[in-house]
C-alpha cells in the first residue's frame, strides 16, 4: 500500500480536509493519539490546489452566522461550544461578508494546519492510502471527501458491495480586485445587511441592463462547455451548486431570480436607474485583493469563461486568479450502510465522516467530523458516548445522515406543530438546541475528559 505505519493504539484518520482535521483535533484534545493520513501534496484532487489541511476548494463562505434564525448559524454556535478547531480558525480569519461568516482561505487553512501540526498527540502522515488500513487498526475514520482518490474509492465500494452514488459539484471563478472597474461596479451588501465583521458594503456589484443580460444569457448557452466523460452522462447535478449555464438553459429569467437577482441593491453611480440583473463578487482573501463571483460555478471551457464573463459591466478587463470548474462527488448510502455512530455496519472499526457520509457543505462536513471524532475517542477509552440531543442541529444532522427520525416533540413532550416555523418558534428551537447541547456536554464530555 504505502510506507505508512499503523500504530494500533492510535486512531487513524484518512483525509485531512474539513472533517478529518476537526476529528483529529477532537480526539487529540481528549488525550488519544491520532495519525492523520493526507495524500496532498504528493497526490492532488481535481479541486484542491495547496498542501494545506482543511483547504476550502470553492467558496470561502461558512454561510449564515445567525444562530437564532438559521440552522447553519446554529451549527456554528454548537461547534464553538464543543471547542471546534474549524470554527476557531474561521473566526480568527474572518473577512467581511454581510450576514455570512466568510474567511481568508489561506489564513484559515494555515491556522488549522499549524494547530494540528503543533499538537503533540497528532502525527501527520503525508501519504495516499490506496486501500483501507490493516485489520489491526481497530479505530479508523475515513474522511476522504467527495474527491476520494480512485484506489481507495474502489476499495470502499468493494467493501460495501454498493455502487457509490455520485453527482456534480462546481467551482466559481475568482477575480483580482484591482482589475474590476469600480467606476461601473460598487460596494454594497444586499439590503445593506451588516453581518459578522461586515460593514453593510461588503460585496462588489456589477449591474446589467436588459440588453446586456439577454446577450449574456445567450453567450452562456452557446459558450463552449467541457465535454462529459462517459460515466458523467447520467450523473445528476447537486441542486445547490448548479452551473450558471445549466441555470440559464432552464429559462431566460432563472439567473435573474438566482445568483443575478437585482433586489436589495442600488447602483451608487446611478441611483435612479434600477439594474435588470446584478452580478455579485465576495471578498475571498483577508487582504481584499481577490473576489469570487457568487454563484458562478460553471462548466464552460476556460477560454469561453474569460470571454463571456468579460461582457459583464465592470469586468471588461477582469484578471482571473482562478477559473470555474466542475467535479464529480462520491458519497455513501449512509442510512443503509452506517450505524447511528457513523460506523460501517459491515466493518464497525471503520467510521465515516464528512461529505462522504452524504452531508453537504464545509460546515456540515466539519460538524460530522467533530462528532465522529468524539465517538472515536469514546471507543478508544472503551466508554459509551450518548448521542447528541436530537433537538440540536448536530443531533438532527447526524440523525438525517444515519436515517434516524427527526424529533416530533418538544422537550416537555408536547407535539411540534406547523407554526413552529414562525420566527419566534425558530428562535425558541435554537435556544432549546443550545440548552440541550450544553446539558449533553456537561453530562458526557467533561466526564469523558476526566476519565
Ligand atoms: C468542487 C467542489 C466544490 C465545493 N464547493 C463548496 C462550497 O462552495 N461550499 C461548501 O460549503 N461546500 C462545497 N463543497 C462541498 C464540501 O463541503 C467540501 O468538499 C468539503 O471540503 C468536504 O469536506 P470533507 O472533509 O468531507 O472533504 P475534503 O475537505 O475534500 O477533505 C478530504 C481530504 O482527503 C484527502 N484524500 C482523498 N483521498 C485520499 C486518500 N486515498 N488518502 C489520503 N488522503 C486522501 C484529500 O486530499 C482531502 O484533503 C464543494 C465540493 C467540491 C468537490
Amino acid at each position: 500500500m504505502t510506507g505508512t505505519q499503523f500504530p494500533s493504539e492510535a486512531v487513524h484518520i484518512i483525509g485531512a480536509g474539513l472533517a478529518g482535521s476537526e476529528a483529529a483535533w477532537q480526539i487529540a484534545k481528549s488525550g488519544i493519539p491520532v495519525v492523520l493520513h493526507e495524500m496532498r501534496p504528493g497526490r492532488m484532487t481535481e479541486a484542491h490546489r495547496t498542501d494545506g489541511l482543511a483547504e476550502l476548494v470553492c467558496s470561502n463562505s461558512f454561510r449564515s452566522d445567525d444562530a437564532a434564525n438559521n440552522a447553519v448559524g446554529l451549527l456554528h454556535a454548537e461547534m464553538r461550544r464543543l471547542g471546534s478547531l474549524i470554527m476557531r480558525s474561521a473566526d480568527a480569519n474572518q473577512v467581511p461578508a454581510g450576514g455570512a461568516l466568510a474567511v481568508d482561505r489561506d489564513g484559515f487553512s494555515a491556522a488549522v494546519t499549524n494547530a494540528l501540526h503543533d499538537h503533540p498527540l497528532i502525527e501527520i502522515d503525508r501519504a495516499e492510502l490506496k486501500g483501507l488500513p490493516p485489520a489491526e487498526s481497530r479505530n479508523v475514520i475515513v474522511a476522504t471527501g467527495p474527491l476520494t482518490s480512485a484506489p481507495l474509492a474502489d476499495a470502499i465500494r468493494e467493501l460495501t458491495d454498493e455502487n457509490a452514488l455520485a453527482f456534480f459539484d462546481a467551482i466559481a471563478p475568482i477575480v483580482h480586485r484591482d482589475s474590476i472597474d469600480m467606476s461601473v461596479a460598487w460596494f454594497q451588501s444586499r439590503y445593506d445587511k451588516v453581518g459578522p465583521g461586515g460593514t453593510g458594503a461588503d460585496y462588489i456589484n456589477c449591474p446589467l441592463t436588459k440588453e446586456q443580460y439577454d446577450a449574456f444569457v445567450d453567450a452562456l448557452i452557446s459558450g463552449e462547455k467541457t465535454d462529459f466523460k462517459e460515466w458523467e452522462t447520467n450523473t445528476p447535478y447537486f441542486d445547490g451548486c448548479l452551473p450558471i449555464e445549466v441555470m440559464a438553459e432552464r429559462g431566460r429569467e432563472t439567473l435573474r431570480h438566482g445568483p443575478m437577482k437585482p433586489v436589495g441593491l442600488t447602483n451608487l453611480h446611478d441611483p435612479s436607474v434600477k439594474a435588470y440583473a446584478i452580478v455579485q463578487l465576495r471578498q475571498d482573501n483577508k487582504l481584499g485583493t481577490l473576489y469570487n463571483m457568487v454563484g458562478f460555478q460553471t462548466k464552460l471551457k476556460h477560454g469561453a469563461q474569460q470571454r463571456v464573463f468579460r461582457t459583464i459591466p465592470g469586468l471588461e478587463n477582469a484578471e482571473f486568479a482562478r477559473l470555474g470548474g466542475l467535479h464529480r462527488n462520491t458519497f455513501l448510502n449512509s442510512p443503509k450502510l452506517l450505524d447511528s455512530q457513523l460506523r460501517l455496519r459491515a466493518q464497525p472499526r471503520l467510521r465515516f465522516a464528512g461529505q462522504m457520509t452524504g452531508c453537504e457543505g464545509y460546515v456540515e462536513s466539519a460538524s460530522i467530523g467533530l462528532i465522529a471524532g468524539l465517538y472515536a475517542a469514546a471507543d478508544a477509552r472503551a466508554t459509551l458516548l450518548a448521542p447528541p440531543p436530537a433537538t440540536s442541529a448536530l443531533g438532527s444532522l447526524l440523525g438525517h445522515i444515519t436515517g434516524a427520525s427527526p424529533p416530533t416533540r418538544n422537550g416537555d413532550g408536547s407535539r411540534l406543530r406547523g407554526n413552529e416555523k414562525t420566527v419566534a418558534k425558530k428562535q425558541a428551537i435554537s435556544a432549546r438546541a443550545l440548552v440541550d447541547l450544553d446539558r449533553w456536554i456537561a453530562d458526557n464530555l467533561q466526564i469523558a475528559a476526566a476519565a
